[in-house]
Parts: C-alpha cells; structure tokens; sequence
C-alpha cells in the first residue's frame, strides 16, 4: 500500500504506522547539516521532499547541560561501535544519530575553509589535492550558511578569504579571561582573532553564554544546529517531511540509477521510492552505505567509495595556573591560525588552533578515570583549553569498509604528525608565556571522527572519483552525495559550514528538482 504523506494536513513528523511504500520526488538520508540544509534549501521548491533519518529529536531535558551525564556516562551516544582496523579493538565514535545529526552536540565554530585551502598546497607529507571547484565558486553560499547558521564573526583573522558581504552577526565577545589571554598572545606578536560562532546570541536572541555548549546539546536552542536552523525551518513548509527512527538499509538500484530505498522503521520495513535521491548520512555512513548496499558497493565503479578517509589530527591543549578560579563561562571564542599556512618559521603549513567549550573535571575524568575528580575539577577552573587540528592527507588506504554482518571498519593512519606536533609544542609555548605554566596535552586518535571526510570525493574524472563537481554521483543518474564524504581534502578548519555551502549550492546548482 503506498502511503499518502503529502496529502492535505498530514503531519510534517511521519507517523510510526506508514505503508509499505512511501513516495515523493526527492528522499534525502539523513537529516545533519548536509541533508536538513538540503531540505531546507528546497522546501519552496514545489518538490514533495521526505528526510528519511535513523534518530530522533534528541530530548529537551536537564541532563542536556550535564557534564556528569554527558561526558561520564554518556548519556547520549547512539553509534553503533565500529572496529579499529588498525588493532581489531572496538570503540564508540563520537558520531550521533538525532534529527540534527552531530551538529546537536557540536561547538558551533563555523569558519570557512580559506581560500588556498582549495587549491594543491603542499604537507610536510605529501600533496593536499585540489578541489574540482575553487573558494570563489563556493563564496556566495558560504554567504548564505552563514546566514542560515547565525554565525557571528569579525573577520580579523589573518587567513580570512575574501568575502562578498560581512559577517551577518558581530563576534560573540570573550569572557574576560580569554580576553587576557587573547592580549597576552598579542603582547607575543600572535595574531589571536575571533572565531565565527553559530549561536542565537542576536539581539533578543536565546543564547546565554554558557559554560555547555561544545559537546553538549542547546537546552534553550540558541545554538545553530542543523536541527533548529534547518530542519525544523524546512519542516514549516507542507512540501517537506520527516520521517524519523528511520535507518536506510540499502539503496536499490538498477545499474544505472536507485530505484528505492529498502528503510526498517521500528519492526517494519518500508520502501521510499522517489525521482531522487540524496544522501548524506555522514562520510562514515554514507560510505557504509553505499558499500552494505551491492556486493561492491553502489556508485562504486571507481572503487574510491569508502577510501580518502580523513578525519583531522587533533589534541586538546590545557593551560591551567594556581591561584583563584577562572570563572570562565562561554570558552569557544578565540582561534589563531598563526602557523595555518607555511611561512620561513615553518616550511609546510601546521594547522588551527581554537578555544574549546569550557571543559569541566568530568570531562577529563571520562579519558582519565584513576585521576581524583577533585584535582581535575580544581585544574579546570584555573584552566584555558584549546583544540589543535592539523590537515590530513586522503591516502586510499584510510578507508571505511563494512564486513558480513555490516559492521563499519575504520582504518586510519594520521597524516602530518610530526607538524602537529610542533603546532601542540608552539602553543603550549604561547600559553606558558601567557601565564599558564602547566599545559597538558592529549592527542585524541581515531575515535575522533568528529570531523570525518573524504570517504566519495567529489572530481571531474569517474575513473577516480564518486561524485561530480555538483555532488551527483558518476555512476547513478539520480544519486548525490551532499555531506563531507564529497571533500577532495579536510584543510585545518572544521567542516560544517563548508557541507551547508555544498548543500546549498546542490540544491541550486545540482539538478536535484
Ligand atoms: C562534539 C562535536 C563537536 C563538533 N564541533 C564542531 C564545530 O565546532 N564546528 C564544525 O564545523 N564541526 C564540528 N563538529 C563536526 C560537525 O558536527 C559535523 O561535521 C557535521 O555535523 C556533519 O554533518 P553531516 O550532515 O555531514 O553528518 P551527520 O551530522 O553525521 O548527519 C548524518 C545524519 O544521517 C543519519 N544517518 C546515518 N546513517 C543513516 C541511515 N542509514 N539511514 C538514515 N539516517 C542515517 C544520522 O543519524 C545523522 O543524523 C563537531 C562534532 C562533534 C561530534
């Protein structure tokens, strides 16, 4: 029976109890940045649009702002475990399936990837590709995301690309002590600069600056997730449906374009048949799915799906003095892109470095459980924690692959690391000169896939690539890839708004109505 979901008044939410054939012109996987800016991007379009997603909204309750249940007990990972190809061990990325995919929990810095970022630029281990499509293509919808996203910036950091208009809202400003800390760095001849935050803090706006806002879900919805800034937005429009606990298990096709998505809801199965389709289940899922989904994988005639893993090399840096708390509050304000591109200091580039959401003594408990929490708590309120990320090289032997059972592998061997050492060493420097004499560093390893890319690169050969410049797959006519799998490189800046500019772009450019 097929069921009418569009008809006249139906609910924007699909109910639990469908048909088993549901229909529409375009079905999007997955309702993250890449797909509910999609769908958002096409609500007036005239398109009958379904977002088929394996969440839930994630609950409004107050254990959203907990340290304890977010990060010791982990209260809201939902990932099915992967293995580490590298070892055989097992681990539970921090990778979320809620309506708003990773983007409910994440820091919401929402930079654009500089401009050289999508030209060939050379690694201290190799060659970072170019993109098929140059920064200038992608300008106008970074214009647009950033609109979309509420990002608040004011373009004073030195590698900013040239924009056509400003910053839609004006930086968040920095708690007093990151504002000490950003002068002390200026005093060392650093260039410290606002990082472009996406939060409702507008004039009326709902955010209030908390100390919980990377890493952890907006009680309030001030943050600019894909959940509040799109989906939901999107869902306004009769033309857009949600349809939600929803996992796409395989993508029929025959040969040449899908036919239908075969989806399990609950104990059903039902089937989504629509003229197109577009995917963007995360560059882990995507792949996975496309690879559970034909014995050598749909859209796969180049053999690339899965390969080009690249997720950034990251640590976490913690700057912590003695004496009186910080009482810092809103952390993730401050970024420096000091050593971002190779300078005679450093002959290949190093990479980013940005505040953190505050991190709190439960935090660190959960990655160091013999240390007393009352000594990490005490540490982190004198403390000023960063995040360094360098670039990865996508090597095709990084790679998702999907066993028998369908279980996600992961092999990744990071690129770069001895420059990201050296971008760890140079800002744990800054920080001693900047009256923090104890910094602790933590590199974070293959279960952080936070930032995950690479997995169907976007070019113009389909001997080498999975999607075309406009993210249609080569093989299937009516098949895109609208998340980070599409990225030919990560840079060193995070992804986000650079998926919600490809989106748009799609969405306008790709065809896809
Ligand atoms: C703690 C944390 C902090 C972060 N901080 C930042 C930051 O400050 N800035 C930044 O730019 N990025 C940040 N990121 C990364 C950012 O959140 C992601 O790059 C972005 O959200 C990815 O969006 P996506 O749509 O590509 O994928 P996802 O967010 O993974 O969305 C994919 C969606 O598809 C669904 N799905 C998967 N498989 C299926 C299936 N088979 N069937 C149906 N649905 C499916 C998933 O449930 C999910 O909702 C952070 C991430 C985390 C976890």
């Amino acid at each position: 029976m097929t069921d009418r979901i569009f008809a006249a008044g139906a609910p924007s939410v699909v109910p639990a109890a469908v048909g088993d054939t549901v229909e529409c012109d375009l079905a999007i996987v997955g309702a993250g940045v890449g797909g509910a800016t999609l769908a958002w991007a096409l609500r007036d379009s005239g398109a009958r649009i379904l977002v088929v997603e394996q969440g839930d909204f994630l609950p409004r309750e107050r254990e959203n702002w907990s340290p304890q249940a977010v990060h010791r007990e982990g209260r809201y990972k939902n990932s099915a475990y992967w293995i580490d190809d590298g070892d055989g061990k097992e681990f539970q990325p921090g990778n979320y399936h809620y309506v708003g995919g990773s983007s409910k929990l994440f820091g919401a810095t929402m930079p654009r990837f500089r401009e050289f970022d999508f030209e060939t630029v050379e690694l201290a281990d190799g060659t970072s590709p170019a993109w098929p499509i140059r920064y200038a293509e992608l300008e106008p919808y970074y214009c647009r995301a950033e609109e979309l996203y509420w990002v608040h910036g004011d373009g004073d950091d030195p590698t900013e690309p040239p924009r056509s208009a400003p910053f839609p809202f004006p930086a968040v400003p920095h708690d007093p002590a990151i504002a000490k800390v950003a002068k002390r760095l200026a005093r060392q001849g650093l260039r410290p600069y606002a990082l472009p935050q996406s939060l409702d803090w507008r004039a009326g706006g709902r955010c209030v600056l908390c100390g919980t806002c990377d890493s952890y879900a907006c009680m309030v919805d001030a943050k600019g997730d894909a959940d509040v800034c799109a989906m939901r937005p999107a869902l306004e429009s009769d033309n857009v449906k949600l349809m939600t606990n929803a996992a796409v298990a395989r993508i029929a096709t025959d040969g040449s374009a899908v036919t239908g998505l075969e989806v399990v809801r609950g104990g059903a199965r039902v089937t989504v048949k629509a003229a197109r389709y577009a995917l963007a289940a995360g560059a882990v899922n995507s792949a996975a799915l496309l690879l559970r989904s034909a014995p050598d994988g749909v859209a796969n005639r180049s053999g690339q799906v899965g390969r080009n893993y690249m997720g950034h090399v990251t640590s976490f840096i913690i700057g912590s003095r003695p004496g009186r708390d910080l009482r810092i509050d809103y952390e993730k304000t401050l970024g420096l892109n000091e050593w971002y591109s190779a300078t005679a200091d450093n002959p290949y580039p190093l990479g980013n470095v940005q505040s953190l959401g505050k991190l709190y003594g439960e935090t660190i408990k959960a990655a160091r459980p013999w240390a007393p929490l009352g000594l990490l708590s005490a540490i982190c309120r004198r403390s000023v924690d960063f995040l360094a990320q360098s670039e990865d090289l996508p090597l095709p032997e990084n790679r998702v692959t999907v066993d028998a059972a369908g279980r996600i592998h992961l092999r990744w061997s990071p690129t770069g690391v001895a420059g990201h050492k050296e971008l760890v060493s140079r800002t744990a420097r800054a920080l001693r000169r900047a009256g923090f004499p104890f910094v602790f560093t933590q590199s974070l390893g293959i279960v952080a896939t936070s930032h995950q890319c690479g997995t169907a690169r976007m070019g113009e050969d389909p001997a080498d690539s999975v999607v075309d410049p406009t993210g249609r797959t080569h093989d299937l006519a009516n098949l895109w890839i609208t998340d980070s799998s599409v990225f030919p490189s990560c840079a060193a800046v995070n992804p986000a708004l650079t998926i919600a500019a490809l989106s748009l772009r799609a969405a306008e450019r790709g065809g896809l109505v």
